[in-house]
């Protein structure tokens, strides 16, 4: 089913990042509800067949932890790429952490294992799949209206990833040392980031720039991680999530656990619970 700009209706706004804009829209053709992120790219007409050419990759991607796919088009004018892709009406950690925020919520240890769990088993498929994600951060997980808790915004074109290098932006806080060392990514990167996420989610705000030092340079952070004692999780959290992120955040990523070895830990084997009730939770954090 191929997709163009005039299939689309009732566009509302759902938020911003670096990259670009996603909107919450009704695909006519189908009625079917869907986000629509737009990216501004390069207008070179061979570089953007190539970004869509990568991008169709996603369509292969089938997995209950994996943010479904539906279609990329070249969009309005002549330097704009739109994906579409499965929207997630519980929104993002990021939007989830911030509301429970504002209504003093914290967010349990049961939801937490869980959400390390999904992001684990999203991990393992998409490694079986030869992908890296490469953007695991709260903004990037997102929930369903039923609980389901799935990855988003994976890294699949090379081509789009380069045409955005220039939006050099706070997203490195989740960079793993052997990145900001120039050293290829491995899945066990992801992991890194994964930590520095559970601790954002845990405490309802960012593991950094760390507390003491709200003011470094985007230079002194990437030194800090590289080189200083990363922070913990609080120590109102239990042993097992303490040691889960301390075990995200070794530095060595030879000595980093892989996602399959991550799914043993003690925090995802103790905690996590299939049963937990995220729809009815997610009812009550957004007042449905
Ligand atoms: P970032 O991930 O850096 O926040 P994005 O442009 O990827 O920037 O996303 C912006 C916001 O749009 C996210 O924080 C999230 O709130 C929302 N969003 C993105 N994708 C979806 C989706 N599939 N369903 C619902 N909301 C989404
Ligand atoms: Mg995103």
């Amino acid at each position: 089913s191929d997709m163009k700009p005039d299939d689309f209706e009732n566009a509302v706004r759902l938020g911003e990042g670096a990259a670009g804009t996603v909107w919450k829209v009704m695909h006519a053709p189908t009625k079917i509800v869907m986000a629509k992120k737009t990216i501004t790219v390069d207008p070179d007409p061979q570089l953007q067949r190539q970004i869509l050419r990568e991008l169709s990759f996603l369509k292969t991607c089938e997995s209950p932890y994996i943010v479904s796919f539906y279609g990329a088009f070249l969009d309005d004018g002549e330097t704009t790429i739109a994906i579409c892709m499965e929207y997630c009406e519980g929104g993002s950690l990021e939007d989830i952490y911030k509301r429970a925020k504002q209504i003093n919520g914290v967010i349990g240890e049961t939801i937490l294992a869980n959400i390390a769990e999904a992001v684990c088993k999203g991990l393992i498929y998409l490694h079986s799949q030869k992908v890296i994600h490469r953007d695991i951060k709260p903004s990037n997980i997102l929930m369903t209206k039923k609980g389901q808790i799935k990855l988003c915004d994976l890294g699949v074109s090379g081509e789009l990833i380069n045409s955005m290098a220039e939006t050099f932006t706070g997203t490195q806080y989740y960079m793993a040392p052997e990145r900001i060392k120039g050293a290829p990514y491995s899945v066990s990167s992801d992991i890194w980031s994964l930590g520095l996420t559970i601790i954002e989610v845990a405490q309802n705000n960012p593991a950094l720039p760390p507390p003491g030092q709200p003011h470094l340079t985007i230079f002194e952070l990437l030194d800090f991680i590289v080189h200083q004692p990363m922070p913990t999780v609080g120590s109102d959290r239990s042993i097992e999530c303490q040691n889960f992120v301390s075990t995200c955040l070794i530095k060595d990523p030879e000595h980093r656990p892989t996602p399959e070895e991550m799914l043993n830990n003690e925090f995802i084997k103790t905690r996590a619970d299939a049963t937990c009730d995220i729809e009815g939770w997610l009812k009550g954090l957004w007042g449905w």
